[in-house]
């Protein structure tokens, strides 16, 4: 197997004004100066993104945002576009996260032009992907990851320069406390890895990271990073905390 950077990325949500991120940020790159050999992105609210940009300049922290539309400009009020996301600073955008299929109800289509947008940008796609509860029980996660995957990555073109990272988030371990076992996991992303073969051959499937998501913590980070096919996590939750989001990283 050809080596993967680790990557661990703190999803902030809707959470902290930008006094409270530059804290949490300050916090971070102190706790956090010893690590060489992982990759590391905080996503906060768009609101924060620049001051937090400028903490974490010359650190191994990355910035991403957690959501990006995909028009360059125009007349779309409240959205923010790849030119606008990288003159604040961000190197990553997770795009097609639950929360956004659920609450906002983004379609496969719409994360596909996300994606696309992002990665024509020079931007990282994070594409989050999983299944409810419901599809669980009802044997369809391989159907549902298929359809998530074949959609959003439609006419999606990649290369080293333009790399892909994908999160599998349980939509039922998402805030939950519930962690989808190691079996599971393992299984889910080994299929992942497959799809990406399938679709865009040996090297970008080899080189592709995926992230498992859901109630990630630093007592269980371990056990998930020992996987073969788990590059990362995509935490929620315990980023918030700059101590634990620190000792996930230590992992
Ligand atoms: C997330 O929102 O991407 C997430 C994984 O949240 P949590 O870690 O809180 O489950």
């Amino acid at each position: 197997m050809e080596y993967r950077i680790p990557l661990i990325a703190g999803n902030w949500k809707m959470f902290k004004t930008c006094n409270e991120a530059v804290n949490a940020a300050t916090h971070l790159v102190k706790l956090v100066s010893d690590i060489d050999t992982v990759d590391i992105v905080i996503a906060p609210p768009f609101t924060s993104l620049t001051v937090v940009s400028e903490i974490i300049r010359e650190t191994r922290i990355d910035l991403g945002a957690q959501d990006i539309f995909w028009e360059k400009e125009g007349a779309f009020t409240g959205e923010i576009s790849a030119p606008m996301l990288i003159s604040s600073g961000c190197q990553y955008v997770i795009i097609g996260h639950s929360e956004r299929r659920q609450y906002f109800e983004e379609t496969d289509e719409a994360v596909n032009k996300k994606i696309r947008a992002a990665s024509d940008s020079g931007l990282i796609p994070i594409l989050c992907v999983g299944e409810t509860e419901i599809q669980r029980d009802e044997k369809k996660t391989f159907s549902v990851l298929d359809k998530q995957i074949e959609k959003g990555l439609e006419d999606l073109i990649l290369d080293e320069h333009r790399p892909l990272v994908i999160a599998y988030e349980p939509v039922w371990a998402i805030g939950t406390g519930k962690t989808a076992t190691p079996d599971q996991v393992q299984e889910v992303h080994a299929f992942l890895r497959d799809l990406i073969e399938k679709k865009f051959g040996n090297m970008i499937s080899k080189a592709t990271r995926i992230l498992y998501g859901g109630s990630v913590k630093p007592d269980n980070v371990s056990e998930l990073m020992a996987l073969p096919d788990i590059d990362g996590a995509l935490v929620g939750g315990a980023s918030l905390q700059p101590d634990s989001f620190s000792k996930i990283i230590h992992f």
